[in-house]
């Protein structure tokens, strides 16, 4: 654990279980101003059980001027393995999405996730992993200042957005995370599951180029 972690983990745990993630947010003077520096400083995290399971620790990438910041829900096995985010064939299904609206991983988006290790078995974050984690994805992007965040998928839309809702009820509106503008689409992986609502995603990211246009 670095000395950044070892020095505020106690302090995180105790604030998070008497306070939440809002306590937390003070930290982010402690934290570095840029990604990579970011992403030094908290790249051997244990605050929560996944560091001890995790292959690699999967920080995000992208442009860090990006306007666009793509949110998914956890780093899955080829992801662990590859400490990148969006891999194999979900990554590749968003790379052709982010094509067709003129952006790629290098242009204009970042892509990351709520957390940032890999859940056993590819199952959901549970809620004491996500509220370790949180703090950080909010510094990263505070650091990228995107003019519109994405979240793909009901587990990173309900858990960015604090509610109980499913998908079709997030969709199709403007909602907010740390002050920034989030839209909410599907996830690529299940739009490989079920490619009848490709066409709804379609919609989706059609809205979000023009968003993005204005
Ligand atoms: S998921 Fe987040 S809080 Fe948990 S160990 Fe990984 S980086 Fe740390």
């Amino acid at each position: 654990m670095s000395k950044f972690l070892q020095k505020n983990s106690s302090y995180l745990n105790q604030n998070s279980q008497l306070f939440g993630n809002e306590i937390i947010l003070e930290l982010d003077e402690s934290f570095s101003g840029n990604l990579s520096s970011f992403q030094n400083q908290i790249c051997n995290c244990h605050n929560c059980p996944l560091g001890q399971t995790r292959t690699n620790f999967v920080f995000g990438e992208g442009d860090p001027n990006a306007e666009l910041l793509i949110v998914g829900e956890a780093p899955g096995e080829k992801e662990d393995l590859e400490g990148r985010p969006f891999v194999g064939r979900s990554g590749q299904l968003l790379d052709k999405i982010l094509l067709a609206i003129n952006r790629n991983r290098q242009k204009g988006t970042y892509i990351c996730n709520i957390i940032k290790c890999r859940p056993p078995s590819n199952r959901n974050p549970n809620r004491e992993e996500i509220d370790q984690c949180l703090p950080f994805l909010k510094h990263q992007i505070n650091l990228v200042k995107p003019k519109l965040i994405v979240a793909l998928g009901l587990v990173a839309a309900k858990n960015l957005l604090n509610l109980e809702s499913s998908l079709k009820d997030l969709r199709g509106k403007v909602h907010s995370f740390n002050n920034v503008p989030l839209i909410v689409t599907y996830h690529p992986a299940f739009l490989l599951r079920s490619p009848g609502f490709k066409k709804e995603a379609w919609v989706d990211f059609q809205k979000i180029r023009d968003f993005l246009k204005d």
